[in-house]
């Protein structure tokens, strides 16, 4: 490790004590940063590096909300404001049992460089609470955002922060919280993204983020002249971001053979069709339901309960071309990365945050496969937040092709400045380094022009 590197994660350690996802992802970034920071002394100067892995404010708060049996129960929410160096903090709510404030940090951390490829004004910022939605009723998850709003409304605000769905947080939960908002507010604005669509929200805003991982990766494909046409998929996950992929996978000819939640996998060697995504959609965001019901539904298909002995995770154990990880962090390992390369992936494009370890990452740079970052390849979501914010703004709203274009010329320029810095900073190909590299300077640039604050 260079001295820049190990000086910095000494220091993000001691101030971020038992925060791992937070050192993984700290870390990552400034190894690409090193092959910036030898060219260019009046960055590490101006301790622009040390400035960034600390964040602006972070805001904790209790949430006590009361259950259908009229049961008191006491969440902690959080909100991070990364960094606003070039706009608005900007970035998801996640509500699940293992949110704290390293995943959230972590996430937050991600979410600056993120946002600063799309090519948009957005800062980075992340949120969210230790609340589990499922199996609550829907009057129960009401009550909880609704009082996570009555804390987080006075830090918000369109050109603030402007926080968007996550993890447990889709179009139900942005509409009870922006319910609250507004009647707290008094104000109809653009405070959150994803709204639904006679209310705000914007034409692709759903599918986006799984669109755009798989339009990220058609690019990743065409750099060696090919394309999804007859590639079989692994998908991980049966959430948002999933689904969309699925679907886009299917509109560009290729085949996704797996999905999946937090109990197992289904894989289904005949392609989840249209159809049959259909009832994938209805089963996860109309009846809640578990991904085991595929298989007893559809009998080409076979389930995998989730076995916690296993040191790897079997759905990345097909035979396959391409893998978009679309669930959570670290779902794929170094051993799951040996078996995607053995099984003949050679494409992965991350849709979910850093949901491969560093070992995993490791293995994908070294065999030299196209291996699209999440904060590149995942970026068509906020992407399209931003979206959502201009047609806000301006008080107009885009047809659905306008918006789905923009999302394809946005991937395309993400992949082209990524690609480009890699090269530039003499790792092609590479495009960890690249996304890692493209993001920070844009940002860096901004905090050295606006003076030391
Ligand atoms: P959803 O809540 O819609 O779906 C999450 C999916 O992942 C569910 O199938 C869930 O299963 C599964 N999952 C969650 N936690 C775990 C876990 N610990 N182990 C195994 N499976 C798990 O979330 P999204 O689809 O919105 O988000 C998925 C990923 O994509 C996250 O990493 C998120 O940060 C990232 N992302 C999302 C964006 C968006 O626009 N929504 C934008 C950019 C990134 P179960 O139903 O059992 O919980």
């Amino acid at each position: 490790m260079s001295s820049f590197v190990s000086e910095i994660m000494a220091q993000v350690k001691a101030k971020n004590p038992s925060e791992p996802e937070f050192h993984q992802a700290v870390q990552e970034v400034v190894e690409s940063l090193q092959l910036v920071i030898e060219r260019h002394p009046e960055y590490r100067k101006a301790k622009i590096v040390e400035r960034i892995i600390e964040p602006e404010r972070i805001l904790m708060f209790r949430v006590p909300w009361m259950d259908d049996r009229g049961e008191v129960h006491v969440n902690r929410g959080f909100r991070i404001e990364m960094n606003s160096a070039i706009g608005p903090y900007k970035g998801g709510l996640r509500f699940h049992p293992s949110v704290n404030l390293g995943i959230l940090k972590f996430l937050a951390f991600e979410q600056v460089f993120k946002n600063s490829l799309t090519t948009l004004p957005m800062g980075g910022g992340k949120g969210g609470a230790d609340f589990e939605p499922k199996g609550k009723s829907d009057t129960e998850v009401m009550h909880f955002c609704q009082s996570f709003m009555s804390e987080l409304f006075r830090h918000i605000g369109p050109d603030t922060d402007v926080p968007a769905g996550d993890i447990g947080v889709g179009g139900r939960e942005i509409g009870y919280l922006f319910g609250m908002y507004r009647k707290l507010r008094n104000e109809f604005t653009g405070v959150l993204t994803g709204k639904g669509l006679y209310w705000g929200g914007s034409l692709i805003r759903p599918e986006a983020t799984g669109y755009g991982a798989v339009y990220f990766a058609a690019e990743m494909l065409g750099t060696r002249g090919q394309s999804l046409q007859g590639k079989t998929c692994l998908v991980s996950g049966s959430g948002n971001v999933a689904q969309y992929t699925v679907e886009k996978i299917n509109q560009l000819g290729g085949k996704a053979v797996t999905v999946s939640d937090s109990n197992g996998y289904v894989y289904d060697p005949e392609g989840i069709s249209a159809e049959k995504l259909a009832f994938v959609m209805d089963l996860k965001n109309v009846r809640r339901g578990r991904i085991k019901e595929y298989s007893d539904k559809f009998k080409s298909a076979t389930y995998t309960p989730i076995d916690p002995k296993l040191d790897y995770n079997p759905l990345w154990n097909h035979k396959a071309d391409c893998a978009f990880p679309g669930a959570t962090q670290n779902e794929i390992n170094g051993k799951d990365a040996q078996n995607l390369l053995k099984n003949g992936v050679y494409v992965v494009s991350e849709g979910a945050n850093m949901p491969t370890t560093p070992d995993g990452v490791n293995v994908f740079l070294d065999h030299r496969i196209l291996f699209g970052p999440g904060k590149a390849a995942n970026a068509g979501g906020v992407a399209t937040s931003g979206l959502e914010m201009s047609q806000n703004s301006m008080r107009l709203s885009w047809t659905r092709d306008e918006v789905d274009a923009r999302l394809h010329q946005i991937m395309k320029s993400i992949h082209k400045a990524a690609a480009e810095a890699a090269e530039r900073f003499g790792t092609p190909g590479n495009y960890v380094n690249g996304a890692n590299i493209a993001g920070f300077i844009k940002v860096a640039d901004a905090m050295m022009d606006q003076g030391v604050i």
